[in-house]
């Protein structure tokens, strides 16, 4: 789950990550105000679950109450499109106007949970501010990770260890490394899959200071963080993968027109991987999940559909504990209630009951081809399509 950089910050506070003075506005005479407060000049930020928001204008230095004023209505109830959103953007409802800071230099400093290691491991580059996926392109020497062992967490000589690495001065390593520590603090506590700060800045005064502040908390673990679930701005997400959580089914939105609807992670993933090998795209990523019931199987293609830019749904199902004739029962009850919104269906289904699943589908009257394996439905998209 995606949180507001207003809200990091406030964890990060929490924490003792030292962050600039701010607060948030949410008409443009707050904003006026609070530059007013921070002696008439301010930063002022749109808060939205995206970055890249500098180079979209969404980020903006003031230089007195009246500007403020200007800029806050430029900015507040527009949608602000940014290189990481989708080309309708996110909407702007509340910005964050902070106390200018006196940039000396910049740092991109990352936690986050890296599959290849099983564990947690930092990242950090001297090449602050700017984007970092660059930076991993055309100079991969400068971005340095560190694995943490989870069971001791992050020692001092690892925070020592890219301070150095970061070559800042030998009189600001010990704060350096005693940031890392309690931006580790965070991660761990909050059950975060990411914890960013780009750029990590350090001031002409000689601070250091998050002046970005981005934390992603795993979903899974929301359970037992009830004050960081509430913290959920639904208006920023897409709305089928809004829909999909209260479902507790695992959606997430991609660019392509072929709907996936599919019961199991891995089987989701080999079925994207089909479409894309026959040449399609897939609109998104959907795993049912376990205890699947018909009530939720249609809630899934109900899901897909939401999405205007699907033309056609792949359904693949491996009977188990979710039975094909149960399956089949959810597709053709959504389809036969909601002929208008109903797209093509290309159904490959096998295991427990599949004939009769089969047969449910193939005597439903909905445009539906069934396919035998894999290869004939890559086959069948290619010629519907
Ligand atoms: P992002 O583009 O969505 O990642 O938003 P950021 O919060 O990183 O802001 C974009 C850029 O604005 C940063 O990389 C900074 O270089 C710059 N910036 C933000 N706040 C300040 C500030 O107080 N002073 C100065 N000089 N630059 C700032
Ligand atoms: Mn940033």
């Amino acid at each position: 789950m995606k949180i507001h950089e207003f809200q990091s910050k406030a964890i990060f506070a929490k924490y003792g990550v030292p962050i600039p003075e701010g607060l948030v506005a949410t008409t443009p005479d707050e904003a006026g105000e609070i530059t007013r407060g921070l002696g008439g000049k301010s930063v002022i930020k749109a808060q939205v679950h995206a970055g890249g928001r500098g180079k979209a204008g969404g980020v903006r230095l003031v230089s007195s109450a009246d500007e403020a004023v200007d800029f806050a209505s430029q900015l507040l109830g527009t949608n602000l499109v940014t290189a990481q959103t989708g080309s309708e953007g996110v909407p702007v409802r509340k910005i964050l106007v902070e106390e200018t800071i006196e940039v000396a230099d910049e740092f991109y400093l990352a936690f986050l949970v890296d599959g290849s290691t099983e564990g947690v491991v930092a990242i950090a580059s001297s090449e602050g501010g700017v984007d970092i996926e660059e930076v991993a392109e055309s100079s991969p020497e400068k971005i340095i990770r560190i694995s943490v062992d989870p069971v001791l967490g992050l020692q001092p000589f690892q925070g020592r260890k890219i301070a150095y690495a970061l070559n800042i001065q030998p009189d600001l390593v010990r704060s350096m490394s005693s940031v890392l520590a309690k931006l580790y603090d965070v991660f761990v506590s909050n059950d975060c899959s990411l914890v960013e700060i780009n750029p990590l800045v350090i001031t002409k005064e000689n601070k250091i200071l998050a002046v970005d502040a981005k934390i992603n908390i795993d979903d899974d673990a929301l359970f037992r963080h009830k004050d960081l679930a509430d913290l959920l701005d639904s208006e920023q997400e897409d709305p089928g993968e809004t829909e999909a959580r209260k479902f507790d089914i695992n959606y997430v939105k991609l660019e392509g027109d072929v709907g996936c609807i599919v019961n199991g992670a891995g089987l989701a993933m080999a079925t994207m991987d089909v479409v894309l090998s026959g040449g399609s795209k897939p609109a998104n990523f959907l795993d049912i999940g376990g205890g699947a019931d018909e009530e939720k199987v249609a809630n899934a293609l109900r899901i897909v559909l939401m999405d205007s830019d699907v033309k056609l749904v792949l359904i693949n199902i491996f009977g188990g504990i979710l039975r094909c004739d149960v399956a089949a029962r959810g597709f053709v009850q959504y389809g036969k209630m909601n002929p208008s919104i109903m797209r093509h269906m290309v159904v490959r289904m096998l295991g427990t009951n599949a004939d009769e699943g089969r047969k449910i589908l193939s005597e439903s009257g909905l445009n539906i081809t069934l396919v035998n394996d894999l290869a004939g439905a890559s086959k069948a998209i290619s010629a519907l399509l």
